[in-house]
């Protein structure tokens, strides 16, 4: 299965891949995590990603499609890969499809997330993720059992610098200017699979599942 999820910042697309590869097996590649890691580690990357970050802006396109040519070599993408986060521009998208042509590999699906904005906002001011595993909760639609503490793991949350509101609303923007063509760009390719993301996590789950078993 070689997966891309598409959709603005808050759609889901993270809670929705972490289920997708306990299921089938398959490695998340999170662009946004992977340069949230290189921003805390202070390599060089991360340095030069980190002002993007933070102004809700997009770190430049050879950087992510570097991190990705790569990634998508190791060995754990052989049977497949969920990409969250990535393309975000046309210029990337084209860059991927190069990439994957030179592995011989080809993309399987493309599953679009459909959210309102103000329902965005909602979702990303009370997104929490865990420092330890990772794993994202909601302050309302997802809370751990416990406040502040991840059930998987018992590592303590936190709320990332990028979700406050008014990066959150450049970042919008941000998807609406740049990352939004992607939508046509796939539609045109026959490869576009549109799902709505309104409705509670379980239920997108199985929707998004039930599209994966579909021809
Ligand atoms: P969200 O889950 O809210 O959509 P991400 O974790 O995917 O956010 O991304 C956080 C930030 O990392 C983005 O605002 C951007 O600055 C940078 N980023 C992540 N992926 C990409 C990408 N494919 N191209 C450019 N910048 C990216
Ligand atoms: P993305 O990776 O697309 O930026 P996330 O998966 O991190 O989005 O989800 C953003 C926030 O919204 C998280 O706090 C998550 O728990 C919550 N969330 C995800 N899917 C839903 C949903 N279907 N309904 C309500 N809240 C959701
Ligand atoms: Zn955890």
């Amino acid at each position: 299965m070689k997966l891309i999820l598409l959709g603005p910042p808050g759609a889901g697309k993270g809670t929705q891949a972490k289920m997708l590869t306990e299921k089938f097996n398959i490695p998340q590649i999170s662009t946004g995590d992977i340069l949230r890691a290189a921003v805390k580690d202070g390599t060089a990357m991360g340095l030069k990603a980190k002002a993007f970050m933070d102004a809700g802006g997009l770190v430049p396109d050879e950087v992510v499609v570097g991190i990705v040519r790569d990634r998508l070599l190791e060995a754990d993408c052989d049977n497949g890969f969920i990409l969250d986060g990535f393309p975000r521009t046309v210029a990337q998208a084209d860059a991927l499809q190069v990439s994957l042509q030179t592995m011989g590999k080809e993309l399987d699906r493309v599953i679009s997330l459909d959210v309102d904005a103000e329902a965005l906002v909602e979702r990303l001011t009370g997104r929490r993720t865990c420092k330890v595993c990772g794993r994202g909760y909601h302050v309302k639609f997802d809370p751990p059992g416990k406040a502040g503490i991840c059930d998987a793991c018992g590592g303590d949350l936190f709320q990332r610098d990028d979700d406050r509101e008014e990066t959150i609303r450049k970042r919008l923007q941000v998807y609406a200017d740049q990352t939004a063509p992607l939508i046509s760009y796939y539609r045109d390719a026959g490869a576009l699979m549109e799902l709505d993301g309104m409705q509670p996590i379980p239920q997108v789950q199985e929707k998004m599942l039930s599209l994966l078993q579909a021809n």
